[in-house]
């Protein structure tokens, strides 16, 4: 028995692929580390070359450079995404796992909201989204394999919040997209998923770039106090991590852990959609 125990824990992601969007981000890269660390070879998709650099090297040093491959996507490109698709295939084989998360946040009121900026939105998030899923939906159909979707949406696609009315409703639009994945994947053994995180804290500052300083403007209190500020409305009173959001992402890429559900949503929010 003390044998035994002493046994590596068997890693549930050994030998598939996962394309993560957004890889350089902050909760990009904490779902890669994830899915490495269960097994998975992971390829980043990301359109800053220069964060996209530092995150591959960073993760090549921890796992070695096998299993990691960062490349240049803009999600909002067919042509681009084609071609990052082409690329993982060349590299290792095929695709198994994809996690939609590449994104931008804005803040602006509905009257200031112009056309460009909910155009921009919507071609990041919901356009994106729907680019790169269908690139995986028709790997996955050809592979004939199945395959995991999970899709980065947010809080926001349920409730509104503030000043963020372009936001939101892209947010809502991944939702149902991930249900119309579900919808025409299952026979295929596609599954389709949706992690929704509350606001993602890291340190005393929201990790999405200029989210933190806009969001703490249109919730009239000062950067410092978002962490508390957020931390005290959720039910369990604690804050939420890009490490929270990479585990319920492994929740759905792992078909040991998840082969029952999809069309589902998972809110990590610590409770705060509940109340
Ligand atoms: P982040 O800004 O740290 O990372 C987003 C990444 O997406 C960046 O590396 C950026 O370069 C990349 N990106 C932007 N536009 C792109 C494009 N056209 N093509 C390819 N890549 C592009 O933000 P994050 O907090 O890691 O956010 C990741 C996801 O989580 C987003 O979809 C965001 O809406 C969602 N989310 C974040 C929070 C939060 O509080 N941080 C809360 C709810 C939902």
């Amino acid at each position: 028995e003390a044998k035994l125990q002493r046994l590596p824990k068997p890693r549930p992601l050994v030998g598939r692929v996962a394309l993560v969007t957004g890889g350089a981000g902050g909760i990009g890269q904490a779902i890669a580390r994830r899915l490495l660390a269960e097994g998975a070879c992971v390829v980043l998709l990301d359109i800053d070359q220069g964060a996209l650099d530092a995150v591959t090297a960073e993760l090549s040093k921890a796992h070695g450079r096998d299993p990691v491959r960062g490349v240049h996507c803009d999600v909002t490109r067919e042509a681009s995404v084609v071609a990052a698709f082409q690329r993982a295939v060349l590299e290792y084989g095929g695709v198994d796992i994809l996690v939609s998360n590449a994104g931008i946040a804005s803040a602006a009121s509905i009257e200031d909201t112009s056309l460009e900026l909910w155009n921009l939105n919507q071609s990041v998030l919901a356009t994106g989204y729907f680019l790169v899923g269908r690139e995986a939906f028709r790997l996955m159909k050809a592979q004939g394999r199945g395959g995991s979707i999970v899709m980065i949406a947010s809080k926001n696609g349920m409730l509104a919040s503030p000043q963020a009315s372009a936001y939101c409703a892209a947010k809502a639009a991944e939702i149902q997209l991930s249900r119309s994945f579900a919808l025409e994947g299952a026979p295929l053994g596609i599954r389709s998923n949706v992690v929704n995180p509350d606001a993602v804290i890291r340190g005393s500052k929201i990790w999405t770039g200029k989210w933190s300083a806009e969001r703490a403007a249109a919730n009239k209190i000062s950067e410092q106090d978002l962490e508390a500020f957020y931390r005290d409305r959720s039910l369990l009173k604690r804050s939420v991590f890009p490490e929270d959001i990479a585990e319920a992402v492994y929740f759905f890429a792992a078909e040991q852990l998840s082969a029952k559900s999809t069309g589902n949503i998972l809110n990590v929010d610590a409770g705060h959609l509940a109340a």
